[in-house]
């Protein structure tokens, strides 16, 4: 292994794995051995630099640099090459953003960006614009505090979706200010952390982190899983942490071509998502963010996943497929097209083998 000097101790502390981090090519170069499309990347300088821990690094083939983690987290030439329809924040964010750190654009929950750190730089990161900037500073109270008392002031507000960055690579009593605070307004109902970290960087996920967030219920948590080759013990068992303290689990999982665009490789992931008791959330059609077009596949192939996972397995194991509508419409679901055909007696309705059934609707009495 690359750090001969590591003790146990020093693996499995989330600090020391932060700390260690790769990133450059210098470093990967000794774990990896390139490919000429990374090689041609690794001459460029790039918008987004490399960040992988060494644990999320291990699970990497230093050979084949097809592997879907590699391919995920490591450069390649493509990322230079800009599509038309490219944009640096596709979604909009910036415009719907009242105070500094939040997005508001649903009636009822906000985006609260609480900071730029992130554990692991994903190639294809919709916020690719925002993560790293400042590499390894978070944003300071002040900033949080004006973003809380807009929550405050606007009681419609009852779910705060905490993202980044990635909270899960704040401590401890940083994230218990802000959840102490969130909990505290009484309209805030619910409360959502969207986080990579117990994917990539499951020591994290530590005793004390639990015993905190528990106080915070209702908590839920959005985790971004990508592919079953994730799921390891090591993240079975900080996902059986967090099930045990209650949280509902849930995973966003971006469709990427040639890395899990297959009904195989999906039903796969949510299979074993459901066994670690997370539950698939969303499935997004990759967003537009400069040099991504190496990841995206047609709308059509999200469709025909959808299509060969319902009826075929269990409803639990089905996410919503959804677009991000470019220029800040939000999540917007795209379905196969079950409904053959309504008349004047009702609809005709396709099941999952194809077979056409009528749905008679009720007439008014
Ligand atoms: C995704 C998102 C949410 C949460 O959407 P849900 O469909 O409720 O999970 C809220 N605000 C913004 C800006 C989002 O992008």
């Amino acid at each position: 292994m690359y750090f001969p000097d590591a003790s146990d101790q020093d693996w499995h502390s989330w600090t020391w794995q932060l700390g260690h981090s790769f990133n450059s090519w210098e470093q990967l170069q000794r774990i990896i051995h390139l490919s000429p499309e990374e090689l041609l990347s690794a001459e460029k300088k790039k918008k987004l630099p490399i960040r992988i821990t060494p644990y999320y690094a291990s699970l990497i083939d230093p050979e084949d640099s097809n592997q879907p983690i590699r391919r995920t987290m490591v450069p390649v030439y493509n990322e230079l090459i800009l599509s038309p329809e490219e944009m640096a924040d596709p979604l909009g964010e910036e415009n719907q953003s009242p105070v500094p750190q939040l997005v508001h654009r649903y009636p009822d929950r906000v985006l609260f960006l609480t900071t730029g750190v992130c554990a692991a730089y994903c190639r294809y990161c919709t916020r690719s614009h925002m993560v790293s900037k400042n590499d390894k500073v978070h944003s300071r109270i002040a900033e949080w505090d004006t973003a809380l008392d807009y929550i405050r002031m606007h009681p419609e507000i009852r779910d705060v979706l905490l993202s980044g960055g990635d909270p899960l690579t704040m401590s401890d009593s940083r994230l218990e200010y802000l959840l102490s605070r969130l909990r505290s307004i009484p309209h805030v109902e619910i409360i959502r952390i969207g986080t990579k970290v117990p994917v990539v960087l499951p020591q994290r996920v530590t005793p004390s982190l639990v015993r905190m967030l528990k106080n915070y219920h209702p908590l839920f948590m959005s985790l971004h899983f990508t592919h079953p080759e994730e799921i390891t013990p090591e993240v079975e068992n900080a996902c059986k942490k967090l099930a045990d303290a209650g949280i509902p689990l849930g995973s966003q999982t971006v469709l990427m071509k040639g890395i899990n665009d297959k009904v195989e490789i999906m039903k796969d992931l949510f299979h074993h998502l459901l066994m670690i008791r997370v539950r698939p959330y969303y499935l997004y059609q990759c967003d537009p963010i400069p040099g991504s077009a190496h990841f995206r596949t047609p709308v059509e192939k999200g469709l025909e996943i959808i299509k060969g996972l319902r009826g075929y397995t269990s409803g639990y194991a089905i996410p919503h497929l959804v677009i991000d509508a470019p220029g800040g419409g939000g999540k917007i679901p795209i379905l196969p097209n079950y409904i053959e055909e309504k008349n004047e007696e009702g609809y005709l309705l396709r099941n999952y083998q194809g077979k056409s059934y009528l749905y008679r609707e009720t007439q008014e009495i």
